[in-house]
């Protein structure tokens, strides 16, 4: 971190947008290094002036997939072009890498995490280790690695007050969305939606019959036509007309089918969104799981105020019609267990 800051400072620029300069584009790390490319220059042994071929090959002849090859099969072939790392500190810094892999506390499963971001920058709201008083904050990752160059704010809170009272507004949403859906008004709009069904089918099946009427009609003419009744002139200009009119119930019957299909998914979604909040209702702690199919993402305002993007409209209209939520500022308190 302290070379990649070290190269921040410099305006040394990153290699991604070193590359793209040509093309124009802007990095996501607004120019700034990150301890990654750091790392992945310090473990290429390219800049010892040695070049490495086949780390990987394809999967077969066909396939576009490749596979990685253990290091003993790289073909790696010495002194191609000029070092600018020496093999010496190369080696030494291979130790240094070697050593502190590893020794980075892995952080704990939180139940939000991942879906958490930042409304400012757009980043991940990073959730860090818990700290000698045992409170876990949430912070801007972005602010984290590059608040130092001006890089957005830091979006601090208290995670573990926030994750209770994110699950009480699910709960909150959970329950208003059931309470909802008993009101009568529901109720009629679906005996609506149901006579809508039965009138699209309806709709669909007088368009068949027309087109069995028209397609008779163009049968009939071919026989007066036979029979030399009608000229062959006129025979072609109803024919075509007739062909028009079948073309266009036809377009209308894929329309009105369509929508039928449509109705039907809405359906079946509206009864996996029922299915889904009775069982987070029953849930004392609800799994990761279930809160992923609930939410797309969670911004979080520098302001606190937090913005719950729902995966299901019907959950989406329940809470932005509640009080608009935001991360208390107070502490946590451990309960006794
Ligand atoms: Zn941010």
């Amino acid at each position: 971190m302290q070379i990649a800051d070290y190269l921040s400072k410099k305006k040394i620029p990153i290699p991604s947008d070193y590359n793209k300069k040509k093309r124009g584009t802007k990095s996501l790390t607004y120019g700034l290094w990150q301890q990654s490319t750091v790392r992945f220059i310090l473990s290429n042994e390219i800049y010892t002036g040695t070049v490495i071929q086949g780390k990987r090959k394809k999967v077969s002849f066909k396939s576009k997939k490749f596979i990685d090859l253990p290091e003993e099969d790289w073909i790696k072939v010495e002194n191609m072009h000029e070092a600018i790392i020496s093999k010496e500190d190369f080696e030494k810094v291979k130790k240094v890498i070697k050593s502190t892999k590893g020794s980075r506390v892995v952080q704990n499963d939180y139940l939000f995490k991942g879906l958490l971001r930042c409304h400012d920058c757009g980043g991940y709201i990073g959730i860090r280790s818990p700290d000698k008083n045992g409170n876990i904050y949430g912070r801007c990752q972005r602010y984290g690695r590059f608040g130092n160059f001006q890089v957005c704010s830091p979006h601090n809170f208290n995670y573990q007050v926030f994750e209770e009272q994110m699950l009480e507004v699910l709960r909150q949403v959970c329950k208003e969305y059931k309470n909802k859906k008993k009101l009568e008004e529901i109720a009629k709009q679906t005996k609506f939606k149901q006579s809508q069904e039965i009138d699209l089918k309806k709709q669909i099946d007088s368009f068949k019959q027309d087109i069995e009427k028209e397609t008779r009609k163009l049968e009939v003419m071919y026989e007066d036509r036979l029979a030399g009744i009608i000229s062959l002139e006129e025979y072609i200009k109803n024919a075509n007309r007739i062909k028009e009119i079948v073309k266009g119930y036809e377009q209308s019957i894929k329309e009105f089918e369509q929508k039928l299909s449509g109705e039907s998914n809405n359906e079946k979604e509206k009864i996996r969104l029922d299915d889904l909040v009775e069982e987070f209702l029953k849930l004392k702690k609800p799994s990761k799981e279930i809160i992923r199919e609930f939410i797309e993402k969670i911004e979080i305002h520098s302001d606190k105020q937090v913005d719950i993007y729902f995966n299901f409209k019907p959950l989406q209209q329940v809470n932005d019609n509640l009080k608009k939520f935001i991360c208390a500022k107070k502490k946590y308190e451990k309960k006794a267990v």
